[in-house]
């Protein structure tokens, strides 16, 4: 309706000189709102999905190196059993934004699952992945209240490198086998 009025301005009625549209930022929020999550800012799944095919490609295509974190909160469903499910919301949100602190710009986190966040870390290798992710096992202390809930997360981490040929569901099935693998020898 925006652009069809625009046009109706410029061209049909020719009165106005050079129309624009004011409400930019309205169009901005409804970008946000379709590819973010509401509850922690992070990139939905869905735009998870296409983004991963993607910088797979253009990794591979350049020879670079492309990783992948798969953080899952541990025992969250106690968290929501013990204090509720607001303070389990709280969770997720104070854990999104270490994140989101913690991460570059050029860095993709989406929420992959319920209690789960996926981090596409570009022209990164693994070595550098797995320094983050000890950053994030370490600094979630930080994000909670010392009475509150004792919150641990445990973070797989697979990535892409030059020679190897790995496609998208393989870079995810590597993340998910190894934050099971996390999971297995004792969480956080
Ligand atoms: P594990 O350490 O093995 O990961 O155990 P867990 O309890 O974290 O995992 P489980 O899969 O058993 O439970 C996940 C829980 O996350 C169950 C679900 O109700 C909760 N959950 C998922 N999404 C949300 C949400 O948006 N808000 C809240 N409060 N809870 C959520
Ligand atoms: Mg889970
Ligand atoms: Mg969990």
């Amino acid at each position: 309706m925006l652009v069809a009025t625009l046009d109706y301005l410029t061209n049909i009625s020719g009165d106005i000189s050079s129309p624009k549209i004011i409400d930019d930022l309205r169009l901005e929020e409804a970008a946000d709102m379709a590819t973010h999550d509401f509850l922690t800012g992070l990139y939905l799944r869905s735009i998870f999905d296409f983004t991963l095919e993607r910088m797979v490609v253009e990794h591979q295509r350049h020879n670079k190196e492309l990783s992948l974190l798969l953080l899952d909160i541990d025992d969250f469903k106690k968290v929501n059993d013990n204090f509720g499910h607001p303070a389990g919301d709280d969770v997720l949100r104070r854990i999104s934004k270490l994140i989101i602190g913690s991460i570059r710009k050029a860095d993709f986190p989406a929420r992959f699952g319920g209690e789960e966040i996926a981090i596409l870390l570009p022209e990164t290798s693994i070595e550098q992945a797995t320094v983050l992710a000890n950053k994030l096992c370490k600094n979630r202390r930080h994000c909670f209240a010392e009475n509150g809930p004792a919150i641990t997360v445990s973070i797989g981490v697979s990535s892409i490198h030059k020679q190897g040929a790995t496609i998208a569901s393989e870079l995810v099935q590597k993340v998910d086998k190894a934050m099971y693998e996390a999971k297995r020898s004792g969480k956080n």
